[in-house]
């Protein structure tokens, strides 16, 4: 595969150019004291010289004294919030003079742009699209606001402490997906952009960042950069059984035990990439003329998630936790033949009292052997 290089100021030519082709261009920005996802028109909203430091319900901004624009790792934001929408309205009616009238909503979103979403997302993308678009029932919002997205995804060039995307291979290089994949790279002298395109490449992007082929040794400073993230994984998940040995383990003590931690305050489902559970709501107005129907996201961990004439099925903190732990680590290979899991490390960072999934499984897998 032919790989290219640009020079780092370059990237405003590609966000204008994006924007010019049509595309809202969704990207890191620092806000509101993290690195999050959204719309941005300039380079300069990119978060250069920020990098964030994450643990077990710990998320902090520092500035640091590199140049870099991609040197933190993941918000609380990914694609998913973009692709299928917090809150989305279905369809509105109206009565009136005997008459109902029902519309349905058109989604007229304008296509995204995803510049410097990090591989582990690429990847949750790819895991959202077997369960919302490539199923027999295909969602519509989010299969008709996927097709249309651009992807431009950065290679980790930094492991956050919290991240575990080598044990699910979800990163830190962009693998599949990508309409064109990049790395960042910074030495004593320059500051430049590696670009692979991708396999779905259907756009020239490359000429408006008057990108030329690479140098091998310019190849070779990106890929020690990414093999020295992989070698200093904040975390692992030795994933070999896990997925039989929860599906065994449905009556374990340590459940409990996790149960009296976890306030179900539904966090870890909120901001992972891959949870796509929501529920169905519908609004009148005080007149009873105009109703609404929506959508929004709703979390397992809810009680009313699973109420059923009269009551809750899943009633005990427990049975949530369990729920959720088990449908991302083994549940969903028997659904959709893989893990539910890109080892992204948010459910860890922004879980307020510290449960950490990679801990875990690690006692469950401790007190079986
Ligand atoms: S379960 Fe946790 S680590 Fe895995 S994808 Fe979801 S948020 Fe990321
Ligand atoms: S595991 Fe943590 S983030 Fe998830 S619901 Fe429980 S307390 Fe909240």
């Amino acid at each position: 595969m032919q790989v290219y290089r640009f020079e780092a100021d370059a990237l405003n030519a590609l966000i204008a150019t994006l924007r010019e082709r049509g595309y809202k261009v969704i990207a890191p920005t620092p806000m509101d004291g993290a690195v999050v996802l959204g719309e941005i028109t300039d380079a300069g909203q990119l978060p250069r010289g920020y990098c964030d430091e994450q643990e077990k319900g710990v998320y902090r901004l520092k500035k640091t004294d590199r140049d870099a624009f991609f040197d933190f790792n993941v918000g609380p934001r990914s694609p998913k919030r973009y692709l299928f929408p917090t809150n989305h309205v279905l369809w509105r009616s109206r009565q009136e003079n005997g008459r109902l009238e029902i519309y349905s909503e058109s989604d007229d979103e304008k296509p995204f742009a995803f510049l410097g979403i990090r591989p582990c997302e690429m990847k949750a993308v790819a895991v959202q699209d077997r369960v919302l678009s490539k199923g027999p029932f295909a969602d519509r919002i989010y299969s008709n606001r996927r097709q249309k997205a651009l992807f431009i995804p950065v290679d980790c060039t930094r492991a956050g402490k919290t991240c575990f995307c080598t044990s699910m291979g979800g990163g830190p290089e962009a693998t599949e997906g990508y309409h064109l994949a990049l790395t960042e790279v910074i030495d004593e002298n320059r500051h430049f952009f590696l670009a692979r395109p991708g396999e779905e490449n259907s756009v020239n992007l490359l000429e408006c960042m008057q990108a030329v082929p690479a140098t091998a040794e310019e190849i070779k400073q990106g890929r020690d950069l990414i093999e020295k993230t992989a070698a200093c994984m904040g975390r692992e998940v030795n994933t070999a059984g896990v997925a039989e040995m929860l599906a065994e383990y449905r009556d374990h003590p340590h459940w409990e035990e996790i149960g009296k931690r976890c306030m179900n305050c539904t966090n870890c489902t909120m901001v992972c990439p891959t949870c796509f559970c929501f529920e169905v709501e519908d609004h009148n107005d005080l007149t009873g003329q105009n109703t609404e129907r929506t959508r929004q996201w709703d979390s397992c961990f809810n009680l009313s998630f699973t109420y059923q004439h009269g009551g809750s099925v899943r009633h005990t903190n427990k049975a949530r936790y369990r729920q959720w732990l088990t449908h991302k680590f083994s549940a969903w290979h028997d659904q959709f033949g893989e893990s539910g899991c890109v080892g992204c490390g948010r459910c860890i960072t922004w879980c307020p009292v510290g449960i950490d999934v990679t801990e875990e499984i690690q006692m469950f897998q401790e007190k079986t052997s």
